[in-house]
């Protein structure tokens, strides 16, 4: 951790050496940010609890507003429904994926392949051009805690200093307010899993199973108990580790950012020396603490650009705010680059964040065409489970399955015929089908070949046509037919 945080030390704005690890407040010492600890962990390897201060500017409305409507869309998303269909389902017991619209089963997996890595790599031009600020804004870890948890925290323990107040004060004194926290805090990670749940599950089942006995759907009631747990521990204590520890996505970081990376940064030549207002020769930081008071991960932006910074710029508002109130110039602590801070120039399309673009235009791409350019249905002829042939009445006879699979996100109604081979009898089981979205079914299939007709080589073919919108859809399904060999 602090090996790698150090390597990215105080390139972007920052004065490294100007950072002191412990001040005094009278007598006692108390702990400042530095660049070779995690300020979240004490020196005896406790936990040193973050209450980051409420943060107002530019960058807080703009969040606010977004985690209105990602929470809102996060919600509502299992409940909105398109021609009839979940707008983002993956009901993994019957393998049936609803995306958009669009209607994948698992013969279609491997297109996830092409999504997932054009994704993938659409974070790392994210990161490439503007650091983690897929964290710092829209990350469902930043979104549910900054959005949703500490809010609760600040209505039911007050603000920071309080809630730190109360942290050491004797558990009958922190007892109420606690529990109360503790309890709605159950009842939002319970709603969040329940929600989580909803894009696995048909809401109408997830609705049912939540008003009958467990015993009924034992599978959901422990995912539910597992994950609420989780999540629980997550928002209320976990919290920031989870993004300075965990996250693989914030490990990377160190290798996706370059020179031109636009980072939180704090201009050093600007603020340096830092001097309470009127010192002689101090530059704009007043060391007034501000931006570190508010910061998320307990960090001091003043000690240079570190892989533990989300870029949630709550540090940028705040600074701004006392500029304004010194009337001096905001943009102390600003998005930059490294080479921005340096010498006021900035590249943006460089060769790393093309290379970026270029491999998630492609996986996104494939992804696409593989998509249009799906089958509307599958039509399989297999040979019957466990059977090879028999000859009965100088007859040979094959059981054959024709494998139905109705990829339309409409009802479909599918005509079998036989074309071959010429002089067979050809049983089909149903000749129309009827299938639902996703819905398949193997239509059993009898071949009786006369035996002096019987060679090697010989191919059942059955044509299945389908109606479509933009004319009749055809496919020709064969199976080998197997008999005694000539004599
Ligand atoms: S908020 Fe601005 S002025 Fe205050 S300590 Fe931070 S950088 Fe310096
Ligand atoms: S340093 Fe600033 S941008 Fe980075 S996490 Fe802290 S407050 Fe957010």
């Amino acid at each position: 951790m602090t090996e790698s945080d150090r390597s990215q030390g105080a390139p972007a704005g920052g004065h490294a050496a100007a950072h002191k690890p412990v001040v005094h407040r009278g007598r006692q010492p108390v702990r400042r940010p530095d660049i070779d600890t995690l300020f979240s962990i004490n020196p005896d390897g406790s936990r040193n609890a973050i209450h980051p201060a409420d943060v107002r500017g530019r960058f807080q409305r703009r969040k606010d507003l977004l985690w209105l409507v990602l929470i809102a869309i996060y919600l509502a998303a299992p409940w909105i429904r398109i021609g009839g269909r979940p707008l983002l389902l993956l009901d993994l017991p019957n393998r049936h994926f609803y995306l958009f619209g669009a209607t994948f089963n698992a013969q279609d997996f491997w297109l996830s392949f092409f999504f997932v890595t054009g994704l993938g790599f659409a974070l790392f031009v994210v990161a490439g051009l503007w650091g983690r600020t897929w964290c710092g804004y829209a990350c469902p870890q930043t979104v549910f805690l900054e959005g949703l948890f500490r809010r609760v925290e600040r209505l039911i323990e007050g603000p920071p200093a309080a809630r730190r107040k109360l942290d050491e004060a004797p558990l009958r004194q922190r007892f109420p307010r606690r529990f109360l926290k503790v309890a709605v805090s159950l009842l939002l990670t319970a709603l969040i899993a329940h929600s989580f749940l909803g894009y696995f599950m048909p809401v109408e089942v997830l609705l049912e199973a939540v008003t009958s006995s467990p015993a009924k759907h034992p599978a959901a009631f422990t995912f539910i108990v597992i994950a609420t747990g989780l999540l629980f521990v997550n928002y209320t204590w976990f919290r920031e580790q989870l993004c300075i520890a965990i996250c693989p996505y914030g490990r990377l970081q160190g290798a996706l950012y370059d020179s031109d990376t636009v980072l939180v940064g704090y201009d050093d030549t600007r603020g340096e020396p830092r001097g309470k207002e009127g010192t002689a020769g101090a530059g704009h930081c007043v060391d007034c603490y501000r931006c570190v008071a508010v910061c998320p991960t307990g960090i001091d932006i003043r000690n240079g650009t570190q892989l533990v910074c989300i870029g949630c710029a709550n540090c940028i508002d705040v600074c701004d705010e006392v500029m304004q109130k010194l009337g001096r110039p905001r943009g102390l602590v600003r998005y930059d680059s490294q080479r921005g801070f340096e010498t006021g120039q900035r590249r943006f399309l460089r060769g790393r964040v093309a290379l970026y673009l270029v491999l998630m235009l492609l996986g996104l791409g494939a992804f696409t065409f593989a998509v249009t350019q799906r089958r509307p249905f599958e039509a399989n002829l297999l040979r019957a489970r466990g059977t090879t042939y028999t000859v009965d009445g100088g007859r040979v006879h094959n059981v054959l399955e024709l494998h139905l699979t109705n990829k339309r996100p409409g009802p479909r109604t599918f005509h079998i015929a036989e074309t071959g081979p010429p002089g067979a009898e050809v049983v089909i089981a149903m000749r129309e089908v009827p299938l639902e979205p996703l819905q398949d079914l193997k239509v059993p299939v009898h071949v009786f070949v006369p035996v002096d007709r019987f060679r090697a080589g010989l191919e059942c073919a059955l044509t299945v046509r389908c109606e479509e919108p933009g004319g009749e859809l055809v496919r020709v399904a064969t199976a080998p037919l197997l008999g005694p060999s000539p004599r």
